[in-house]
Order: C-alpha cells, then sequence, then structure tokens
C-alpha cells in the first residue's frame, strides 16, 4: 500500500534507519541552534537541532516564559505511515524493534544473547542498553 508521503514517511518501522529507532526509542539528543534565534515583542523563538538525527524543535515563549508555539521538521523517512486502521507506531513498538536490531547485531558478532528460559531472570548489566 503506497504511502500518502512517500518521501517523509516510511512504511514499517523496520524501514526506518538505526538512529531514527534510537531517537524514538529514548528521545531526542536537543542542542541549540543558536543561529536560529530570535525575538519580537511578543515572544522568544528558539530552534533545537537533534545531534543524531537532525531533527529540528522550533518553539516560541512568551514573556513570561509560557511556549506559546512548537513545531518539528523531520528528516525524510523519519515518519512511519499509520497502517490501514489509521493506528500510528507506539513507543513499546520502537522499544522491540530497537531490541530486535540488537540483537541481530549481537549474533552477526557472535554475541547472541541466550534466549531466556521458563524460571530465568532477567539483569541487564551496566550500559546494557546504552
Ligand atoms: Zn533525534
Amino acid at each position: 500500500m503506497p504511502s500518502d508521503y512517500p518521501e517523509t514517511h516510511v512504511a514499517s518501522v523496520r524501514d526506518l534507519l538505526d538512529v531514527y529507532v534510537v531517537c524514538r526509542t529514548y528521545g531526542h539528543s536537543w542542542d541549540d541552534d543558536n543561529n536560529a534565534e530570535y525575538s519580537t515583542i511578543f515572544s522568544w523563538t528558539v530552534a533545537l537541532r537533534c545531534e543524531r538525527c537532525s531533527t529540528r524543535k522550533i518553539e516560541a515563549m512568551n514573556n513570561i516564559g509560557e511556549v506559546i508555539y512548537r513545531r518539528y521538521q523531520y528528516p525524510a523517512q523519519f515518519r512511519v505511515s499509520a497502517n490501514r486502521q489509521g493506528e500510528r507506531v507506539t513507543r513499546a513498538q520502537m522499544r522491540l524493534e530497537l531490541m530486535r536490531r540488537r540483537v541481530l547485531a549481537r549474533r552477526r558478532v557472535g554475541r547472541a544473547p541466550k534466549m531466556p528460559t521458563k524460571g530465568t531472570k532477567l539483569v541487564l548489566l551496566e550500559g546494557e542498553l546504552a
């Protein structure tokens, strides 16, 4: 089924770049884009840019610091099209996709985690998810 937005959306989480899956799972790594700040009498606008995926967030606040406007500019193929029922991808689906990719990556280098058996306690080692 063709997407309504072929340049900006992919059909499935499996089609996303790895870096997009990381950002969509853990959140963006924002940094100031100082060149994009400007102010008016009524508002102060700042732009942030994700260091990993280059998504931009433009945010304007009023003179008491409340956000009065926020929008995002995503890189091409960052978003996933809704399925036939109109459902969007959830954060939980992104987590599962990230774990699937990490398991596959470990298998490629010969560090496949053992499959847990009944009664196995899952223990995450420090840095396991970093
Ligand atoms: Zn990002």
